[in-house]
């Protein structure tokens, strides 16, 4: 089916339109640069800008794909989980296009949507498409999603019917540790690249900070698993880095960027990947999906990399522009969900800024 999919969960307005497992096309319009000077997502900031980029966005996506509204099978939408307003503004869009144009409208789950970019054909994954997510094997897919608003550890065993959440963070994600900690040490939002770059330069044993939640209270042995053992913290990193660049400054000493960055970093990606490892391991999952916008970074692809490798796991990352929000993973999603036969969603859904990743359709 020719599926039309907009994602707005945070700052990105994104359009894509999918025939089948051919990407048409995939417009990303973000509001990045007008958070820049508040160090953050600013979410009032961010629903204004999806209300001005939706439009112009749409009619950019039609043009390039060269087809018209009234062609779409449907339109398929992010549901949730994200920022309220943002999502509300994707929503009523979605809503609309379907009252106008006449069309079935898919709400769907944007955790989800992130493994389904797998569905395409040139999602930058060999032999990773829509017939693989046909023969999923038994033990299901892992997907490790590491981004500004999420720090996860899936297993899709269906991706339109079988999710399963593992592990995930309990306060802070990933990226937004990053983000925080890059304010710390003076560098731009958005951290992640900053301090990539910074940490290049930098001694990643410099600082020993702390690996959250790997303590044994937490992790549990072998035996007997701990009630966090797949799960991930990131507030404590953050506040150790904090008290170092304190203490620094507090001595009137230069803060030794590169050396925090790269302790950072790695306290970071070591305990992401550690655990990825042993959820992959104890599961039986043979397969790991990289996603999210901290797929980004280099440490973290070089370690993933290097621990599927020790674990004879195989390791896919969707090209970047696929792994960051977009509007093409929604039409995906969507396209699949039609092409199985579901019925659509009821066209006065609400959107669900904490939908849970196992509803993959709302
Ligand atoms: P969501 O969490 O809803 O998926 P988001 O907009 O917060 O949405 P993305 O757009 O996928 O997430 O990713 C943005 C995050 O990725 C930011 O926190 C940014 O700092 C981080 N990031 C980008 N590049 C890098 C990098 N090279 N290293 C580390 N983090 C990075
Ligand atoms: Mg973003
Ligand atoms: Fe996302």
């Amino acid at each position: 089916p020719l599926i039309l999919g907009i994602e707005s969960s945070c700052d990105e307005t994104g359009i894509g339109i999918v025939r089948g497992s051919t990407l048409l096309t995939n417009t990303v319009s973000s509001s990045m640069d007008e958070h820049v000077r508040f160090g953050g997502v600013i979410p009032e900031i961010a629903s204004r800008a999806h209300l001005d980029a939706m439009i112009p966005a749409l009619h950019a996506a039609l043009e390039e794909a060269n087809v018209t509204l009234d062609e779409m099978d449907a339109i398929a939408v992010t549901a949730g989980p994200g920022l309220a307003g943002a999502l509300m503004v994707g929503v009523s869009a979605a809503k609309a296009l379907a009252v106008a144009a006449n069309k079935p409208l898919y709400g769907i789950n944007h955790l989800v949507a992130h493994v389904g970019v797998g569905l395409l054909d040139d999602s930058g994954i060999e032999g990773f498409n829509a017939d693989f997510m046909d023969s999923l094997p038994k033990e299901g897919l892992g997907a490790l999603l590491v981004s500004g608003g999420h720090t996860e550890i899936l297993v899709v065993r269906d991706i339109t019917s079988d999710v399963e959440l593992l592990g995930a963070t309990l306060d802070d994600a990933a990226g937004e540790a990053y983000d925080k900690v890059a304010r710390l040490l003076g560098l731009n939002y958005p951290g992640g690249p900053a301090i990539d770059k910074a940490a290049r330069n930098g001694n990643p044993k410099a600082f020993a900070f702390p690996r959250g939640l790997t303590a044994r209270k937490y992790m549990g042995t072998d035996e007997e698993h701990g009630p966090h053992r797949y799960d991930f913290s990131f507030s404590g990193l953050k506040t150790a880095v904090a008290r170092v660049v304190e203490g620094f400054e507090a001595r009137g000493e230069e803060v030794p960027v590169a050396d925090v960055a790269a302790s950072f970093q790695e306290a970071v990606v070591d305990v992401i990947t550690r655990k990825a490892m042993l959820a992959c391991t104890e599961q039986g999952i043979k397969t790991l999906l990289l996603g999210g916008g901290v797929a980004a970074n280099s440490r973290l692809r070089e370690l993933t990399a290097q621990r599927c490798q020790e674990h004879g796991i195989k390791l896919i990352i969707p090209k970047l522009s696929l792994c960051t929000d977009n509007g093409a993973m929604v039409a995906a999603l969507g396209a699949r969900l039609m092409g199985e036969g579901r019925a659509p969603s009821a066209i006065d859904f609400v959107a669900d800024s904490s939908l849970p990743v196992t509803t993959v359709q709302i």
